[in-house]
């Protein structure tokens, strides 16, 4: 199998604690790296590097770990500028938008949304998302979930079957049968396609017991469960997504003492997602909170187009450094190895032997400048599964 040799790295960020310098980025100077087909096989310092096919030199900058973007709606049709406008003129935020969206989502073709889809995928991956988690809930019938999972599942095995993502103007008055609908037809047809069920839990959204019951159909069909909660006001996210193990609890711009003591050694990761909060005007997550009682922190784009037309996860890691307390390292591992673990996944999000080869050179010679320099064109070159996507400028 061919291996690719990328040499004169003067910072690598390995992302394990036991590697390097004994911070968690695990970083190692004046490194060296090795790739051999879709994979890292060796790191280290460059004066013990083996021999390989080919050689890189990257001239005394920075590696890091592709970015895991765990939080996205990439699949959608239609946009929402006016509704954005009207926000920053001071109409609050409600989620209300969601089915504009919904509308011309449905009246898109497959191949439309294809195209839209692969116009945005390739943006989050030449600025260095080299993993997507990619959710449904712009369909909201059974045709139309199916024809989003369909279309997510070319750009990603991280695909979420979102039906409970809003309750649509067809079924306002009767908000049982919707969820029978999610819970029963829509679930079967769509769980083949999905490997995540998740519910928006929060006002303007579904309650707590309908939370429920479609968590527990999603796990009952095989799926794996994560829940959007407590971005608009208190309540019970948190505490459902301890209930159920999920795998992440996403936005946590508003939770109390005992929603942070809950997540404490749960296992539940706290996915953040500065850049709705920014787009939305809405408070950030007190992220220091968080990461102080230990709590392991994640941060995604949450890429959509009613309230966080973000792609850019350095975007995002810098309002985590500069709006949410979190120090460049904390954001670079939660963009990185913490999304991995919002995923369930220890194979991305780390530079380390058997790990994919998911390489982002930055343009700098350390992992600071992608929160230092915000909108900066950090990110140099990027690798996917040993692929390189983007060539030097
Ligand atoms: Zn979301």
């Amino acid at each position: 199998m061919k291996t690719t040799l990328i040499t004169g790295i003067g910072e690598l960020v390995t992302g394990d604690a036991s590697l390097g310098d004994g911070s968690a980025l695990g970083i190692v100077r004046d490194a060296a790296l090795v790739i051999e087909g879709e994979r890292i096989a060796w790191v280290g310092a460059e004066g013990a590097a083996p021999a390989a096919d080919a050689r890189v030199d990257a001239a005394g900058r920075a590696v890091v770990p592709g970015f895991v973007d765990s939080h996205t709606h990439l699949v959608f049709a239609g946009e929402r500028s006016a509704e954005f406008a009207a926000r920053m003129a001071g109409e609050p935020y409600t989620g209300g938008g969601i089915m504009t969206t919904v509308a011309a989502t449905r009246a898109a073709s497959a191949d439309e949304l294809r195209t839209h889809t692969r116009r945005l995928a390739d943006e989050t991956l030449l600025l260095g998302t080299t993993t997507v988690e990619i959710k449904s809930g712009y369909g909201l019938t059974v045709a139309d979930e199916l024809k989003l999972l369909e279309v997510a599942a070319e750009f990603t095995p991280e695909t979420t079957f979102l039906g409970a993502h809003v309750v649509p103007a067809e079924y306002v008055d009767d908000r049982a049968a919707f969820v029978a609908l999610v819970t029963g037809e829509m679930l079967e047809v769509c769980a083949p396609l999905a490997r995540w069920i998740d519910v928006f839990c929060d006002t303007g959204g579904f309650d707590e017991d309908e939370t429920r019951a479609v968590l527990s159909a999603g796990v009952a069909a095989g799926l794996m469960p994560r829940l959007h909660g407590n971005q608009l006001e208190h309540g019970p996210g948190v505490r459902l997504a301890v209930e159920f193990s999920a795998a992440s609890i996403d936005h946590c711009a508003y939770l109390t003492r005992e929603d942070i003591d809950a997540l404490r050694g749960s296992g539940v990761v706290a996915t953040l997602l500065p850049g709705a909060d920014f787009s939305t005007r809405g408070p950030y997550p007190d992220a220091r909170a968080l990461l102080d009682a230990g709590v392991r922190v994640a941060l995604a784009t949450d890429c959509n187009p009613g309230s966080s037309y973000v792609t850019s996860m350095p975007l995002v890691i810098a309002l985590a450094v500069r709006e949410m307390g979190m120090t460049p390292a904390e954001a670079l591992l939660a963009a990185t190895a913490g999304g991995a673990a919002a995923l369930r996944r220890d194979d991305i999000g780390r530079l380390t032997p058997g790990a994919a080869a998911d390489i982002v050179l930055l343009d700098a010679p350390n992992h600071i400048h992608l929160a230092y320099r915000p909108a900066g064109r950090v990110v140099a070159e990027v690798w996917r599964r040993g692929v390189r996507v983007r060539a030097a400028r």
